[in-house]
């Protein structure tokens, strides 16, 4: 049982409720989508098939408290990523799944986190959004719009709408398109609606602005 895999590194984790903690990322090849500010070009075809031991054992060679995000690309393309998931949480790891929102979530166990995209116009790939899972979300789930425009942003609004009423709005993150929609712009109309969702920025790239991988 093997996955094709990217990358495997250590780092901050920067993209959701829980950045800032140390993380194990494990990157998967592939994705099914073609964003226009992709930062992760790479992943659409490079990578190796590594059978799930291996990963991890790879995983557990760094620092026992850190969390595990499975990243891509897009996860769910791959068939034996659930297997993966529960055998992270068979092992007590907290794990963090990232995905697009193109596929069924549910297929992966319900104790793993998922942080969810919805895909905004800008991106061109929001017709792909499968807005079923807005029903499978879990409150202890986040979800996360990239927004580049005015346009963006009043989608993303619209689609807050259709949440369940229970769900958490400060489990929602917009998150500005680096070098795109500066956030001072993104911060101010927030302040202006009073959505609830939180203001995210990729913490990885502050810390870290030169580096394009493994970061
Ligand atoms: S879903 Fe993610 S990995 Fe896929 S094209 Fe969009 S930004 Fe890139």
């Amino acid at each position: 049982m093997s996955l094709k895999i990217n990358e495997i590194f250590y780092s901050i984790q920067g993209e959701s409720l829980y950045a800032g903690l140390p993380c194990v990322f494990i990157r998967l090849t592939g994705c099914n989508l073609r964003c226009t500010y992709c930062d992760t070009r790479y992943a659409y075809d490079e990578g190796a098939n590594i059978p799930l031991a291996e990963i991890i054992r790879q995983v557990e060679a760094y620092p026992r408290s850190s969390i595990v995000e499975i990243t891509g690309g897009e996860p769910l393309l791959q068939g034996k990523t659930p297997d993966l998931i529960a055998q992270l949480l068979a092992r007590h790891h907290t794990v963090l799944m990232e995905t697009n929102g193109s596929l069924d979530i549910s297929q992966t166990d319900r104790r793993c986190i998922k942080i969810m995209d919805i895909k905004c116009p800008s991106s061109r790939m929001h017709l792909f959004n499968d807005l079923n899972n807005l029903r499978r979300l879990e409150p202890k789930d986040q979800i996360k719009f990239v927004m580049g425009t005015r346009a963006d942003y009043l989608y993303a609004l619209e689609i807050l709408s259709q949440l369940p009423p229970d769900y958490p709005k400060s489990h929602v993150l917009f998150s500005p398109v680096a070098g795109i929609l500066p956030p001072q712009t993104l911060a101010a109309w927030m302040l202006q609606d009073g959505s609830g969702a939180r203001l995210h920025l990729q913490m990885h790239k502050i810390i870290w602005p030169e580096q394009e991988r493994g970061v």
